[in-house]
């Protein structure tokens, strides 16, 4: 009988997902069908966070039983600190988050936080502790404003002034005549790229999670936007756990450590410095996206005065 009510879990899941804005739409689909092999443990505890220290011990997972899409990954992040995961296209860097996400469990290690398996502890308090920055910011045929605050409606006047000011979002809303109550989304004004991920941003710092997943969008941006979208990440990212995949390496290139994935292995991590170093994987992604102007942006710098 409890598998009767399954889909209906599943479903309340999802629509909480979609609100939050905590994931995309082709994610939450994709999730649909995956998320009956995913439960609660019957003795599940609340996680107890005490700084949002992510680790991957040994982590093995495949998607259809043959190949591996990540083998072994070991990876740290220590609480508060900012982590680039960066690698080619099937590297395994999707396949990590949703592994931290626990869309998936691991077929062999584990994934912990803060020194707990999420495997045992529930989803509520696992999905509480994270937030997400997808690659494609769902906006919904609402305001601006209530785009911006699903996931806090309490937050007030100056709370949401001041998330819009760190998410580079506050010149831009004061430009438009009706302000925050300007509708949006496909009945409404249609935002570029980069104000999407700078709304995803706004509601990431709404949210307060104590662990930050920013996955940068692969879409080109003029260099002055991505300058802001940089800008409002690296204001997310200030006091919390960050975890940033990406495809423009100079989003990460001042990250504590950089984890260079291949092949679904941690193939090298380090700095970006000691990475260039280095002369292998990361220097050659490097150098390729220097010469096509890709990193002409300055690194920024993570977590800087903290
Ligand atoms: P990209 O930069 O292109 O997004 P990625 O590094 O995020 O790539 P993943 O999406 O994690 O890579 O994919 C890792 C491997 O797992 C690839 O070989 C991919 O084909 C495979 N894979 C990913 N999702 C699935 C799935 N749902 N079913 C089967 N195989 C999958």
């Amino acid at each position: 009988l409890m598998n009767m009510y399954q889909p209906l879990n599943i479903l309340g899941w999802a629509y909480r997902e979609i609100k939050q804005g905590a994931i995309d739409m082709e994610r939450v689909f994709d999730t649909l069908s995956l998320r009956p092999e995913v439960a609660d443990a019957p003795d599940a505890q609340p996680l107890r966070l005490t700084g949002g220290a992510v680790r991957l011990r040994d982590v093995t997972f495949t998607h259809d039983g043959r190949s591996r899409s990540v083998n072994g990954v070991e990876l740290d992040v220590p609480a508060g600190g900012f982590v680039g995961i960066c690698g080619p296209s099937g590297a395994g860097k999707s396949t990590v988050l949703r592994l931290l996400f626990r869309f998936y469990d691991p077929d062999s290690g584990r994934v912990e936080i803060d020194g707990q398996d999420i495997a045992h502890v529930t989803q509520e308090s696992l999905r509480e502790a994270l937030g997400l920055v997808p690659q494609d910011v769902v906006l919904f045929n609402d305001t601006l404003r209530s785009n911006i605050v699903y996931g806090r409606p309490d937050a007030s006047e100056d709370e949401i002034w001041q998330v819009l000011e760190r998410a580079h979002l506050a010149n831009f809303v004061r430009g438009l005549p009706d302000g925050l109550e300007t509708r949006v989304g496909e009945r409404g004004l249609k935002l570029s790229g980069g104000e999407k991920q700078r709304v995803g941003v706004a509601r990431a710092i709404l949210k307060n999670p104590a662990i930050l997943v920013l996955d940068e969008a692969t879409s080109a941006l003029d260099s002055q936007t991505e300058k802001e979208v940089q800008a409002a990440l690296a204001e997310a990212a200030r006091g919390r756990t960050t975890i940033a995949v990406a495809h423009r390496l100079s989003t990460i290139a001042g990250a504590d450590r950089i984890f260079v994935l291949d092949d679904g292995r941690v193939a090298e991590s380090g700095t970006h410095d000691e990475l260039l170093a280095r002369d292998g994987l990361y220097a050659a992604m490097w150098r390729r996206q220097s010469e096509a102007g890709e990193s002409s942006v300055v690194p920024f710098p993570v977590n800087a005065g903290d």
